[in-house]
This record gives C-alpha cells, sequence and structure tokens, in this order.
C-alpha cells in the first residue's frame, strides 16, 4: 500500500462512518498505521469535503504532523499504535447508542455473543478525561486491555482492526450492540452469557471470516 492509496481508504472509511451516523456533525476521527507513523484525518474538517490530500501523516516519535492539523484525539491513535501491534487502523466514533451507554459510563455486557467481536467477554467504559489529552489515551488503552474497542465516558467509542476496514466494521457492530442492549434495558433485564459460553465464542471468532 502506497500512501496514495492510504490516504484514499482513509477518506473512504471517514466518509462510510459519516454515511452510517457514526460521526455526527465534525465529530469522530480515523486512521492508518502508515511505515513507521500513521496518517489520520484533518482537525475540524466536514466529511463531505474530506479529499485525500487533506489527510495528516504524523511521526510518532516526534509527534510532528505533515501536511495540516491532525485531529485532536491524535495521541490517542500514536499510543494505541505504539502500545498495540495488532492494530493496523483506528475508528473514533460519536455514535449515538454507544456515546448513550457512555454517558451512563455503562460497559456493555456479554448480552449477546456479539460482544466477542470486541475480543473478550464485555465492552468495557474508559474513565472520562478532556478530549484530546493525554489522560484520555491512557485511559483508553486501559479499556482496551486485552480487546479491539471500548466506550469513552461522556465522549464516544473507539475501535481497531487488523486494517482500517476491519476497525469500521468494528465500530459499526459496536454501536449496533449498543442498541440493542439499551432496547433490551428498555424492556427488563437481559440475560447474560457466562464466561465458559463467551469463551467459546471468542476461539470461535480466532477462525472466523479468515
Ligand atoms: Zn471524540
Amino acid at each position: 500500500m502506497n500512501e496514495a492509496e492510504a490516504r484514499e481508504r482513509l477518506v473512504a472509511a471517514a466518509r462510510r462512518m459519516r454515511e452510517r451516523g457514526l460521526n455526527p456533525a465534525r465529530s469522530g476521527n480515523a486512521s492508518v498505521r502508515f511505515g513507521a507513523g500513521f496518517l489520520v484525518t484533518p482537525s475540524g474538517l466536514a466529511y463531505e469535503r474530506m479529499r485525500a490530500e487533506d489527510i495528516v501523516r504524523v511521526d510518532p516519535a516526534t509527534g510532528e504532523a505533515h501536511g495540516g492539523k491532525p485531529s485532536s484525539e491524535w495521541r490517542l491513535h500514536r499510543d494505541v499504535y505504539e502500545r498495540r501491534p495488532d492494530a493496523g487502523g483506528i475508528a473514533h466514533t460519536h455514535s449515538p447508542d454507544a456515546t448513550t451507554l457512555a454517558c451512563l459510563r455503562r460497559p456493555i455486557p456479554p448480552f449477546h455473543y456479539e460482544v466477542a467481536f470486541a475480543g473478550g467477554s464485555d465492552i468495557r467504559c474508559a474513565e472520562y478525561a478532556t478530549f484530546g489529552t493525554q489522560a484520555l489515551s491512557d485511559r483508553a488503552l486501559a479499556a482496551l486491555e486485552g480487546r479491539r474497542a471500548c466506550l469513552l465516558a461522556n465522549h464516544g467509542a473507539v475501535a481497531l482492526g487488523a486494517t482500517l476496514e476491519e476497525a469500521v466494521e468494528l465500530a459499526e457492530r459496536v454501536e449496533a450492540l449498543a442498541r440493542l442492549y439499551r432496547q433490551a434495558l428498555q424492556i427488563g433485564e437481559p440475560v447474560l452469557l457466562d464466561e465458559v459460553e463467551m469463551a467459546q465464542v471468542v476461539e470461535k471468532l480466532r477462525t472466523y471470516g479468515k
């Protein structure tokens, strides 16, 4: 993948997130690992106007940005790529139902087997910190331990994948699960799957779609 292709893929991913309603207004951002660093969507640019040349390249060693102002959450992206070699792409959303649960600081328990797509038996909610800060990145990394997605308290959600496209798909799945969980809570208390059942699903998913 050359840089021009990586930029196009990132613009396509950002548009898809926007079309799926994952990122209202100018919220959220996405990135793709590239070389020793990464490419990330720019700060505060409307998704429908985003072009390949607007994408910003960040040097992780210096934090230096090339080609514009990177998303305010660039530290989170930098730290995930540094600490998680399994991450090839990251999608950060303010999607409505995941954010609703995040505002309640309510993690998603194993109420549906698809929760295991995030890597384990729950999707945690990271402690609150101001957007764009190192504290937010640190708390998100802690909530992502052994997982590929988490909620961010009073903020949104983040998902990572082996590829950018997998990250976006997981972000969509987290939003769908959050919606189902919220709906189930409106009727009653969902029955949760136990650790053994969830471990079986995690194991099955290791080979799913590969
Ligand atoms: Zn955000």
